[in-house]
């Protein structure tokens, strides 16, 4: 295969005032995270492990899921790689854990609920997450997709923990999560904001239809505030971290805002560090703060964008 052209990116994850946002890369296997190495990424902030096992008839087996997860780890020797456990759901078929059948795919048994309709499946997989993680260096953090309630969360760390995973946490993208954010973190390690669905649920917008894009937009002043109540929630639960790994870290502007509302890390599609990397150095906190103050309080998403990039003309 051909070498992928990346720009160059120096591996720093920095403001101008020396406020530290570690980048992290979005991956989907042990190939895609020889890349984000390559590109210079931090770590992992979302390892989507249904992608090593997409439109599988049957249940990956124990060896092959070590391996898989094991090419991961290796790597990101020493640094932090975050596994997302399998989010199966009609949009990412695992003919094995989902009903294809569904008449509401994205509110159906999809995520960590799947784990009720085909119990073992969750349990198998963290055991062989807990194996790879054995067989390696990296320091592996594992979390939940589609958390609900903070029982879920409570259920999932006492699964991990069982496994032998020290680092539990739940993803944020479903708008009741965001409101309980506290009560999740009371009951796990960290929380990850996955804006793509929570865009999605927050705006009752299918996020695979063109035609609702403008709503379907994480610069929506509503998702917005509920990323702050997260960060809230995560102050108040004694400041646990609070990652963002989707799309919206990857947009430059819309990463300094999220740092301005208190996210600690960033996780994204390789080829998008260095843009977000290059502006991230021109700000300090209270910039990034006053920018997403004037996005909260914005009448629209356009408008957000547009009065924060103002604020930003070196992204032109
Ligand atoms: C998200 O929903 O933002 C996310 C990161 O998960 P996925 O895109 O895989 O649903
Ligand atoms: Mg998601």
């Amino acid at each position: 295969a051909r070498r992928e052209e990346l720009p160059e990116f120096d591996g720093g994850g920095r403001l101008a005032d020396g406020h530290l946002v570690p980048l992290l890369a979005n991956v989907g296997g042990g190939a895609d995270a020889q890349a984000a190495a390559a590109a210079g990424a931090q770590g992992v902030g979302l390892l989507r492990t249904e992608f090593c096992f997409l439109g599988r008839d049957a249940e990956p087996s124990h060896d092959e899921q070590v391996a898989a997860y094991g090419a991961v780890f290796a790597a990101f020797a020493g640094k932090k790689v975050v596994v997302r456990t399998l989010d199966a759901g009609a949009d990412k078929p695992l003919p094995f854990l989902t009903d294809a059948s569904e008449p509401n795919p994205a509110l159906g048994v999809r995520g960590y609920r799947t784990d009720k309709a085909s119990p073992g499946v969750l349990e198998r997989q963290l055991a062989a997450i807990a194996q790879a993680a054995a067989e390696h260096q990296a320091q592996v953090w594992t979390m939940a997709p589609m958390i609900s309630t903070p029982a879920e969360a409570a259920d999932f760390a006492a699964m991990a923990a069982r496994a032998g995973l020290a680092t539990a946490g739940a993803m944020i993208e479903v708008p009741s999560a965001a409101v309980l954010a506290g009560g999740i973190l009371a009951r796990c390690d960290f929380v990850s904001l996955g804006t793509n669905d929570l865009t999605q649920y927050t705006m009752a917008a299918d996020r695979q239809l063109g035609a609702l894009a403008a709503l379907n937009d994480p610069w929506q002043p509503a998702v917005l505030h509920l990323v702050k109540a997260s960060t809230a929630g995560a102050a108040a639960a004694g400041g646990k971290p609070v990652g963002v790994c989707g799309e919206a870290a990857a947009d430059p502007a819309l990463a300094v805002v999220l740092v301005g509302l208190g996210v600690d890390t960033l996780s994204m599609n390789k080829r998008a560090l260095a843009a977000v990397s290059a502006v991230l150095r021109t700000i300090d906190l209270p910039t990034a703060q006053r920018l997403a103050t004037l996005a909260l309080d914005a009448e629209s998403a356009a408008e957000a964008r547009s009065l924060v990039r103002a604020q930003l003309p070196q992204l032109d």
